[in-house]
């Protein structure tokens, strides 16, 4: 798989929202970022305070101000799209529901979800529960340009989303909602795809082409892993100190297949300059 010589991807991080939504563009700005991901409420509480006009004028001047695209909103942590509990689905539908409404409010290019945890059931219910889930969400809803992607995970605990294949289910149960991926380098590491080992590497982008097709990637979340290969576990960690390593993690950042996507990091904000440092490790992979 050959390296990209012209175009070069979009490339940022999971910006702070304390003191405004809009801060996160400024700080992404001051970082020389392109691209941004945020919070739109409380990642961690069913409710979330509604938006207000005000602040809603504020980061859409301030997204014109600092050109900063594509806005990526990422869902609370609460959802369980594919939870087999009626009450938890109810009250994740309506909080998915919320979480679009906020991104169209907002103009966010996209909304990124993981499929949830098929806790009490089989994968396959799970998988089915998901689209169903998004479908009962988005029922007579005008998305506009906001385009929700469905983010691979770790596999963690009895999250699915962790086979490139639950990904293709759930996006062809819904074909009208036009879903997209969210590729995590760690969560696709942890579950099994080995980014670090030369067929592991193309054996992964032939089964996301295979799966979901490349060009529906808009969105990769650049993260290497503190966990081990095939782990299951969901620990990000610093581009290039984790177990995908520096080789593998440039690799893909230059990967030809991706470079219309945009990169964004969630790797840990332990101490001051982390992200500053992940972005200048991101930025020399992208243009050396
Ligand atoms: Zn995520
Ligand atoms: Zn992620």
């Amino acid at each position: 798989m050959s390296e990209s010589k012209n175009l070069v991807p979009r490339i940022g991080f999971h910006a702070p929202v304390a003191g405004g939504l809009h801060k996160a563009l400024l700080k992404s700005r001051e970082m020389n970022a392109d691209a941004v991901q945020i919070f739109s409420r409380n990642p961690r509480g069913w409710t979330a305070r509604p938006l207000v006009n005000e602040e809603v004028e504020l980061f859409r001047s301030t997204r014109a101000e600092t050109k900063i695209s594509p806005v990526v909103v990422h869902c609370n942590y609460l959802v369980n799209l594919a939870a087999a509990d009626g009450a938890i689905r109810e009250k994740s539908v309506k909080g998915f529901r919320e979480e679009i409404e906020r991104g169209i409010i907002l103009e966010a290019d996209y909304l990124v979800v993981h499929p949830g945890s098929a806790k009490g059931s089989c994968e396959a219910d799970g998988v089915r529960t998901c689209a169903e889930s998004l479908k009962a969400a988005c029922a007579d809803l005008d998305l506009n340009s906001l385009r929700i992607l469905i983010e691979n995970t770790a596999g963690q605990g009895e999250c699915i989303g962790y086979r490139f294949e639950h990904l293709r289910d759930i996006i062809m149960a819904c074909s009208e909602l036009n879903l997209g991926v969210c590729f995590d380098t760690a969560h696709a590491f942890a579950a099994g795809y080995d980014l670090r080992d030369d067929d592991g590497y193309v054996a992964t982008l032939e089964a996301l082409e295979r799966n979901v097709k490349l060009t529906n990637i808009p969105i990769i979340h650049f993260n290497d892993s503190k966990a081990a290969y095939n782990s299951r576990v969901d620990r990000h960690w610093h581009i290039g100190a984790g177990e995908i390593g520096q080789e593998a993690m440039r690799r893909i950042a230059r990967a030809r297949e991706f470079a219309h996507a945009a990169f964004l990091l969630e790797t840990p904000q332990d101490e001051t300059g982390d992200d500053a440092r992940n972005l200048a490790t991101l930025r020399s992979f992208i243009t050396m």
